[in-house]
């Protein structure tokens, strides 16, 4: 696979993820400590934009926790395309000390990531103990297990495994994206798997973020990608889980405790609540599970 201007354009879709949580947090939708590490000054985004960042991180966080729950902290975690993401050093800060983390992405990013880090390098990645830092292509199987087989993910098949893909699938083409995540499903038992990404493509509105997303380096959809949630869960269940669930953000919003949504109507005011309504329509949390003990992760469990 070469590197192309494609690329490029998907590197900076971190770039602009990161800037849209640094606002959020700024603003005080979430707590998060590390973000300003990574991105120094942001504009003021627009309402709209917050609050659908902060449903995402919520959701996401959500599903985290349910899996902790369950299995506590001698599991691992695989953040695909983790671009700068904080999750690692926030569960460090609670009582969560996971056995294994494992983050992936582009070497540009992952280079960018280590930066400060008191840490060892082999061959341009970061090894330490319990936190792995590795770039590679997640469109190269081989390149990819190779990466995994070094931060110790196959050594601990049998361990709970987390995988993490926020906004980062629909970058690979279908079949690569297939082949990952048929692998993954397949190399770990007990294993969960979250992924945010867009959803409902077909409509008016899905087919402006189609456009948008193809001037970002996305490849063209395919089959699986974009399609509604309940086509997600069932692509998820044929890729090798044993069970999926997926919900668009709508659902999802009205799913999270009272406190969180009046804490974030408190913070600003919505000048487009319509828009809100169909981004939220237009994104998806899938949950698909191998193994008993995460049988029941829900949106209410
Ligand atoms: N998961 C992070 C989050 O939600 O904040 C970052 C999301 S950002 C929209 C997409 C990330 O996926 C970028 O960091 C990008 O570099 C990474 N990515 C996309 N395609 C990739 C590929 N083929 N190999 C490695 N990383 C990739």
């Amino acid at each position: 696979v070469s590197w192309t201007a494609e690329d490029e354009a998907i590197i900076a879709t971190n770039t602009d993820a990161t800037e849209c949580k640094r606002c959020a947090v700024e603003l005080g939708y979430w707590k998060d400590d590390y973000i300003t590490y990574f991105v120094k000054h942001v504009d003021r985004k627009a309402p709209e934009i917050n609050r659908g960042y902060y449903a995402r991180v919520r959701a996401m966080e959500m599903f985290i926790h349910q899996f902790l729950e369950r299995c506590g902290t001698k599991c691992q975690i695989i953040n695909l395309g983790c671009g700068f993401d904080t999750l690692y050093w926030r569960l460090k800060d609670t009582t969560h000390a996971i056995g294994n983390f494992i983050e992936l992405d582009f070497p540009a990013v992952t280079t960018k990531k280590s930066h400060d880090g008191e840490v060892m390098f082999r061959e341009g990645d970061l090894h330490s103990d319990g936190y792995h830092l590795v770039g590679c292509d997640l469109r190269c199987l081989g390149e990819v297990r190779r990466k995994l087989a070094a931060a110790g993910a196959y050594a601990r098949a049998d361990a709970p495994t987390l995988v993490l893909a926020e906004c980062v699938l629909v970058y690979l083409r279908p079949e690569a994206a297939d082949a990952l995540v048929a692998h993954l499903a397949g190399a770990f038992s007990r294993c969960a798997l979250l992924v945010y990404e867009q959803c409902n493509l077909d409509d008016k509105f899905g087919e402006v973020m189609a456009r948008n997303l193809a001037a970002r380096g996305c490849p063209p959809a395919g089959a699986r990608h974009g399609g509604p949630p309940a086509a997600l869960a069932a692509h998820a269940r044929a890729l090798g889980f044993e069970a999926a669930r997926a919900w668009d953000m709508e659902t999802v919003w009205r799913a999270l405790p009272d406190d969180d949504r009046a804490r974030a109507d408190a913070i600003e005011m919505l000048d487009e609540r319509e828009l809100l309504l169909q981004l939220n329509a237009h994104y998806a949390l899938t949950v698909a599970t191998r193994g008993d003990i995460f049988a029941d992760m829900d949106l209410n469990a």
